[in-house]
């Protein structure tokens, strides 16, 4: 689906337009200082459209260096959305920092919308109309807070959505792949890029004469092109100690939206941290296909190798199903693995079992595994099919509550039968009673 980013300052009332457009009050958390968000990304629907809303606000606005975080923030909307709203208090006015963004969105050729929030005083209308001046086209007057104008907006953001999405996710309309590679700050993501890159890598999407950074970056592996998704924000590292975990953390849901597989980085040489285990629930949340890949092999000695595959056996239980590579981005060693672990899990994501095939396996492993009894009951598994690939989605018809174990159990032999590596999978039930 096409995604939206709402970008502006601090206080402008991003998250109360955000919580209008999803018509739901307990989305979005208010722009309250100091409160930082994890969640960014939701699914929207006007007019028969659907898309995603990129909420990039959610940073600290109390903290210092606002003028560059917000900077930080839009190019983070150019490079993630195919529309951006920009919106503006228009009580305030167009103040310098709007001025900087609005340059920023002029030059990225992407369409924006522009927004007068907090059109609700007796000299709104005035207000709004002011807001000319930023060059970005009319000004869409709006509450968020009351909700007036959120339809005329509404229809001018899908009037501007694509008509069909940028690149073909279809795998037989034989584009290339989209590739999120994601990990935290220095485990070598950059050094990985380069050396799977090389020198001759082509830069797409750039925006001729321009400073906005190029964004994806076209690949060849194994023969083939794979595109690897905002590239730019692999090679420009966020600095700045204060909100540059939570842009990082942006970058890489805003990069999972637009990808098929992503490659979670980590630094074999180090602990496992909390934040690997943060992305790699990013990944399997936003029901991508997966693979683990461990950096900086060339430093590990045998005590540390033992100690890691320890922490693994720990730590990574949920997604023993991924595909993993050991690498040294230094060296190249290995790195060429990388291609059959990508192709493995995009298979698996990919995968479609036809229901009789599904039916008459699940028929055979319900026979020799049935369900425990439970309070005199013994719940049953009568039908089962496959809803959907991308990532794969069974529904299980039964006559009563499947305990979670059970399901686990169910889904580690869906796995093991069929082959579905690299993919988080999804087993909902639905009870006949
Ligand atoms: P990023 O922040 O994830 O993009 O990480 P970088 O690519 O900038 O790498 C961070 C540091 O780790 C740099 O000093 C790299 O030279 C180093 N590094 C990256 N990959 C390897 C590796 O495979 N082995 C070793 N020894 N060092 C590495």
């Amino acid at each position: 689906t096409p995604t939206v980013a709402v970008v502006g300052r601090p206080n402008v009332g991003k998250s109360t337009l955000v919580n209008r457009i999803l018509g739901r009050r307990e989305a979005v958390v208010e722009d309250v200082p100091g409160v930082t968000r994890d969640r960014v990304a939701y699914d929207a629907a006007w007019a028969g459209r659907s898309f995603t809303l990129l909420d990039t606000g959610g940073w600290d606005p109390e903290a210092k260096g606002m003028a560059a975080r917000i900077t930080a923030q839009a190019e983070v909307g150019v490079a993630a959305a195919d529309v951006v709203m920009f919106v503006v208090d228009s009580t305030v006015g167009a103040t310098d920092t709007d001025e900087a963004v609005a340059k920023l969105l002029r030059r990225s050729g992407k369409p924006v919308i522009l927004v007068a929030n907090k059109v609700d005083g007796p000299s709104g209308e005035a207000d709004a109309a002011a807001l000319w001046n930023l060059a970005l086209g009319e000004p869409y007057a709006v509450s968020a807070l009351h909700g007036r104008g959120s339809g005329d907006l509404l229809d001018a953001v899908v009037a501007a959505l694509p008509e069909a999405p940028p690149e073909s996710f279809d795998v037989d309309g034989g584009g290339p792949r989209r590739v999120a590679l994601v990990g935290k700050p220095n485990v070598g993501k950059s050094s990985l890029l380069n050396k799977l890159a090389g020198e001759d890598r082509v830069v797409v999407d750039s925006v001729a004469g321009t400073t906005v950074d190029p964004i994806d970056e076209m690949v060849e592996l194994g023969g083939r092109e794979w595109r690897f998704i905002d590239t730019a924000g692999i090679r420009r590292r966020v600095h700045e100690a204060s909100g540059a975990e939570y842009f990082a953390s942006l970058r890489t849901a805003a990069a999972l939206e637009r990808a098929e597989v992503a490659v979670v980085l980590i630094d074999a040489s180090e602990p496992l941290a909390e934040q690997d285990l943060r992305i790699i629930s990013m990944v399997v949340d936003a029901g991508r296909a997966l693979v683990l890949a461990f950096n900086k092999w060339d430093l590990l000695d045998d005590e540390r190798r033992d100690v890691l595959e320890r922490e693994i056996d720990r730590q990574l239980g949920r997604v023993t199903w991924a595909p993993r590579v050991n690498v040294s981005a230094r060296t190249g060693w290995h790195v060429d693995r990388l291609v059959k672990a990508l192709d493995t899990a995009l298979e698996g994501w990919e995968q479609r079992i036809p229901t009789g095939k599904l039916n008459s396996f699940l028929g055979q492993l319900v026979a020799a595994h049935p369900h425990p009894v439970r309070g005199g009951k013994q719940p049953r598994i009568m039908f089962a099919t496959q809803a959907d690939t991308r990532p794969p989605r069974f529904v299980l018809f039964t006559t009563g509550f499947l305990e979670p174990s059970y399901r686990r159990f169910v889904e580690r032999r869906l796995r093991e039968d069929f082959g579905f590596e690299g993919t988080p999978m999804e087993l909902s039930m639905k009870i006949r009673e």
